[in-house]
């Protein structure tokens, strides 16, 4: 049995599936491991570090692979050199991937999607959304404090006493508790808010206090949080407002799995911020908690600097792919035994995960999505 590390096709992806340390627990298991050359490079992995754990690097793996592993989804035209029963396991966010769902079953591929590990005890060891979004929201701090133009910290030195920097953080799921996380340890003064009933015992635990708004939780299901109604979203922001308005660094991450992400702050409470505040907004990518923010780029709105992520866990590739392969090893693993690809469907996770199968798309939601349940 063979598994493919494919080198990562799309702009701006700059992790890899597996770095070579990850490799000796699937040699262990008995399959061989094929690497596409170069698939290592920007994360600081070269062809020769996977040589030298006994990967075969090559610049053609496909063929004869019976399992392609990848961060991002494999591309269409990968899809088609694709042999019949072959595993893919990477990112697949169906929602957007229609037409490689399609092509997948089409093929009679085996896809299983990153996106659907749930959110079980069992699974924790292979929830790369959790993996990723932690290294987003540490990023995600790092980059406002380098782009603010102050001390985070609290300074008393006989020069005088320098106020420490004040931070907001909406959204406080993973990546933002990362955020407060890493805030906190360079000193920063931090403030959170999440819709969620958890969030202020989370918030406190991680050293930042909790905006309370004294509005109802909106928890949805699986620990997610619900969709605003549109009069609810306009009194979060009219009761956030003040708070953004006294915050050195907006630092946003909310997210609402499925849809586009919740406008928290808009242009006129950026604008009411101190010249010289910066904003990070972590969601930029799923349509942006920040009205105004541009995934990839930063803006200035009236001083103040407004830093929209894109794919922000690739900025960091390094330890991106290290949590993304220990978790990837671990789905891998439950496929293999003695050496032999061996699909268990009665796997709570193996069946959770799996978008197509056997010219089938087996995961209910993603067949909604194509408009093709009967
Ligand atoms: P996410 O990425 O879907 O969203 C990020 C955060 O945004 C969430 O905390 C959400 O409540 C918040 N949010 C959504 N709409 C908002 C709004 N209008 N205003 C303010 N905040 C808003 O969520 P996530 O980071 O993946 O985690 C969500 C929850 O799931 C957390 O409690 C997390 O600890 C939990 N979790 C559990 C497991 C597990 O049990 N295995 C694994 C990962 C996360």
């Amino acid at each position: 049995m063979r598994i493919a590390v494919l080198r990562e096709r799309r702009t701006g992806e700059r992790r890899v599936a597996l770095l070579p340390e990850q490799l000796p627990r699937l040699l262990a298991a008995g399959v061989e491991v094929s690497v596409e050359s170069g698939a290592g490079n920007e994360a600081g992995a070269t062809d020769d570090d996977y040589r030298a754990v006994g990967a075969q690097v090559s610049e053609e793996v496909l063929t004869g692979a019976d399992i392609v592993v990848s961060v991002q989804p494999i591309n269409l035209s990968t899809a088609r050199q694709l042999g019949e029963g072959v595993v893919t396991v990477s990112f697949l966010p169906t929602a957007e991937e229609g037409p490689l769902v399609r092509r997948l079953r089409e093929r009679r591929i085996t896809s299983f999607s990153m996106d659907l590990v749930p959110r079980t005890a069992r699974a924790q060891p292979m929830d790369a959304l959790s993996s990723q979004s932690m290294v987003a929201g540490y990023r995600g701090a790092i980059v406002a404090a380098e782009r603010l133009q102050r001390f985070f910290p609290l300074f008393m030195t006989a020069a005088g006493t320098v106020r420490p920097a004040t931070v907001l953080v909406l959204g406080a799921g993973v990546a933002g508790l990362q955020a407060i996380a890493t805030v906190r340890r360079l000193g920063a003064v931090v403030e959170a808010y999440d819709v969620r009933e958890s969030s202020a015992e989370e918030v406190a635990s991680v050293g930042a206090k909790f905006v309370q708004l004294g509005l109802p939780p909106l928890a949805g299901a699986g620990g997610y949080a619900r969709e605003m109604t549109e009069e609810r979203a306009t009194r979060q922001r009219e009761l956030l407002a003040p708070h953004v308005a006294a915050a050195d660094v907006l630092i946003t991450t909310a997210a609402v799995p499925g849809r586009t992400a919740p406008v928290l702050v808009t242009t006129d409470m950026v604008a009411a911020m101190r010249a010289g505040s910066v904003v990070v907004d972590l969601a930029a990518d799923q349509g942006g908690n920040v009205e105004g923010s541009i995934p990839g780029h930063e803006v200035m709105v009236e001083g103040v600097l407004v830093w929209g992520g894109s794919n922000v866990a690739s900025q960091l590739p390094r330890p991106a792919s290290e949590l993304y392969g220990h978790n990837v090893v671990n789905v891998l693993l439950l496929m293999v035994r003695v050496g032999v690809l061996h699909l268990d469907f009665g796997d709570d996770i193996l069946s959770a995960t799996c978008v197509t199968h056997a010219g089938e798309v087996v995961h209910r939601p993603t067949l909604e999505l194509l408009g093709e349940v009967g």
